[in-house]
């Protein structure tokens, strides 16, 4: 069976943009559970649930908490935890271990160094492609938290604990070093690299930090302990699935940001719908047209078995005009018109052998128009 090469080349892409659509899809979802989830949390203020965690008042507090923002009465006690968003100043629960960044400018609570090797790689292709590996990737955390930034009057400022930021499904961190160091060169290096289809370029070291006296804004479970102590942690006990955010951006832009990537997201998911219906119908289309062709082609077949044989039977004619030879062998008598152009201007041997090529490549020798159609001709 012949393969028809555009066919094949509309099926890759077609399957490309599926693979794009699942991928748009995929991100469309999730932007919008965050949106959604960033519409439910409840606005707090830390320095408001100071009062709430003070043990003295606490009872009364919790009385009050619980009427005016829990909607299910069953969840109350003091372990109660909700979905919340804040906004403070990151602070460390000890000041004496704080990470210091390589550089020893900076310092923070989160210390993230990821090293990648650059490299371009000889692909199945045989082209040249960039490929970064992460070769390292270092973590350290050390118990912080967020704080008002209202400045308080008493000593003891309240503190939200942030329970293992770095689990977080989304951490925005301020980049303190982004370092490429070149790959040595050396010509049989780069020999033996250019054999073996990889050739460094170097490494990259990027080092990211949530910097200490920084603003950030937090979405997450929030708890408060009978004792008073505060922490927000990742809603992975609840039942729905709920984002763990720790972001730079105030409420208002973080919001905006995962509504401005929907709307990208819903409208590339149209331009690549659309694409995908235009090559879906494309490859039916021409999948009719060779099955039809290709049954057709059967019919003309026996048409031109029948010419053949019913010319061998009778002697062939030397002194026939020009104008009544096939024009591609220039010896036999014309005896096949084509359609749509109407040319009669080939033997039933010759058709034969255009025949033998694919169908939508079939064309008149006289003007290179498409054969739909041949039929027997009858020349006086
Ligand atoms: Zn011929
Ligand atoms: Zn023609």
């Amino acid at each position: 069976m012949e393969i028809d090469f555009e066919l094949v080349l509309e099926g890759i892409s077609l399957g490309l943009d599926v693979v794009i659509l699942g991928f748009l899809y995929k991100s469309y979802e999730s932007c919008t559970a965050y949106i959604q989830a960033l519409k439910e949390a409840e606005q707090v203020e830390i320095s408001q649930l100071s009062q709430l965690s003070a043990p003295k008042s606490r009872h009364r507090s919790w009385f009050q908490w619980s009427r005016t923002k829990s909607s299910s009465a069953a969840t109350e006690g003091p372990n109660e935890c909700r979905y919340v968003c804040l906004r403070g100043i990151v602070e460390p629960v000890d000041k004496s271990r704080l990470l210091k960044s390589g550089d020893l400018k900076s310092t923070g609570v989160i210390h993230k160094i990821i090293t990648k090797e650059v490299a371009t790689v000889r692909n199945g292709s045989r082209f040249w492609v960039d490929e970064e590996r992460i070769v390292k990737n270092i973590q350290h955390e050390i118990p912080w938290g967020l704080k008002s930034q209202e400045p308080q009057k008493t000593n003891k400022q309240p503190l939200v604990q942030v329970i293992e930021g770095l689990s977080a499904d989304r951490i925005d961190m301020s980049i303190v070093r982004d370092e490429f160091t070149p790959a040595a060169f050396s010509l049989s290096g780069w020999f033996g690299g250019w054999v073996a289809g990889v050739q460094l370029k170097g490494t990259q070291e990027i080092e990211e930090m949530v910097i200490d006296g920084s603003l950030m804004t937090a979405v997450g479970e929030l708890v408060i302990n009978g004792d008073g102590t505060m922490q927000l942690r990742s809603p992975s006990n609840s039942d729905r699935a709920l984002p763990f955010i720790l972001s730079t951006l105030p409420y208002s832009a973080l919001l905006s940001t995962y509504e401005t990537l929907v709307s990208v997201c819903k409208w590339s998911l149209f331009f690549f719908g659309g694409v995908g219906m235009v090559l879906g119908s494309l490859m039916i289309r021409k999948w009719f047209k060779i099955r039809y062709g290709r049954r057709h082609a059967r019919e003309e077949d026996d048409i031109l078995r029948d010419l053949c044989e019913s010319r061998r039977s009778t002697e062939e004619n030397d002194d026939l005009p020009d104008w009544q030879r096939c024009v591609v062998c220039l010896v036999r008598n014309r005896e096949v018109i084509v359609l749509p152009c109407g040319h009669v201007c080939l033997c039933a041997d010759c058709m034969m052998l255009i025949n033998n090529q694919h169908v939508l490549q079939r064309n008149c020798p006289m003007c290179r128009q498409r054969i739909e159609q041949i039929a027997r001709a009858f020349v006086p």
